[in-house]
């Protein structure tokens, strides 16, 4: 029988190479939960993981499980605990190196993802792709065809924006840059469903963030220009439910932030 999302605690084939091992960790904000990519080239026994996933001792078992503890190495989309979390109990299990943007996650490595690196592990090519925005230290992974892309683009609803200064500015360039690079890939989000062909999620976000955008030059107008961000939020996102609004005043912010500059 063919797994299909959610498969919690069962390593799903998505492509050729990648296969997915969802956490169990599902809210509002990690959707069913953070999915652990595990990457594996056809004949290698050896592997590589993206995002380790977060604290939880049966999913860092079920990823030594998975690859044998056969990993040749670990890589980060970006700092968030749902992601890093089990970055300390799967080094434990398997001794697996570590590399993310940031240097607090680095495991028996001194370098950091560097921006258009190529990195060859387990018999893949891997070429690193910055895209901030979600964070400032998100990244995504370009694989022969698929792309990796954390939270920068999820496989169902929309992704939290930094609240800082450039940070709307920055992730409308990543998701032109991964626009790009997606063509005839398949999108391996770190939370909801993959997706056969990128291209199209990744023009909807575009998109979804352009309607966002005008929505709060529209609250902008009616509100006036120097109204306070939940006040825009109660106007944007009253679709949204409240517990969710935190996340959405962060977006918001980056959107004034963008449109003020
Ligand atoms: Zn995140």
């Amino acid at each position: 029988m063919t797994l299909t999302h959610p498969a919690y605690g069962r390593l799903r084939p998505v492509t050729s190479t990648a296969s997915v091992l969802l956490a169990n960790n599902p809210s509002q904000m990690t959707l069913q939960g953070t999915n652990t990519w595990i990457l594996r080239a056809p004949g290698r026994s050896d592997c590589v993981v993206v995002d380790p996933g977060p604290e939880d001792h049966e999913h860092s078992a079920a990823i030594a499980r998975e690859t044998g503890g056969d990993i040749a190495l670990t890589l980060i989309t970006h700092h968030h605990q749902d992601h890093t979390g089990g970055i300390e109990r799967l080094t434990e299990l398997t001794g697996t190196p570590v590399r993310a943007m940031q240097r607090e996650f680095l495991r028996d490595s001194d370098t950091p993802l560097a921006d258009d690196e190529v990195i060859e592990a387990a018999g893949l090519r891997i070429a690193v792709l910055a895209t901030p925005g979600h964070t400032r230290d998100s990244v995504s992974f370009l694989l022969d065809d698929a792309v990796v892309t954390g939270d920068t683009v999820l496989g169902s609803g929309t992704t939290v924006l930094e609240s800082r200064d450039g940070a709307l500015g920055d992730y409308l360039a990543s998701m032109d840059r991964l626009l790009a690079a997606a063509s005839g890939r398949a999108l391996l989000p770190a939370h909801g469903p993959d997706h056969a062909a990128a291209e199209p999620v990744i023009r909807y976000y575009i998109q979804h963030r352009q309607e966002r955008l005008e929505q709060v030059r529209e609250a902008l107008r009616e509100l006036g220009a120097d109204a306070e961000p939940l006040e825009i939020v109660a106007r944007v996102y009253a679709d949204v439910d409240k517990s969710l609004w935190p996340a959405a005043r962060s977006s918001v912010e980056a959107q004034l932030a963008y449109l003020r500059s």
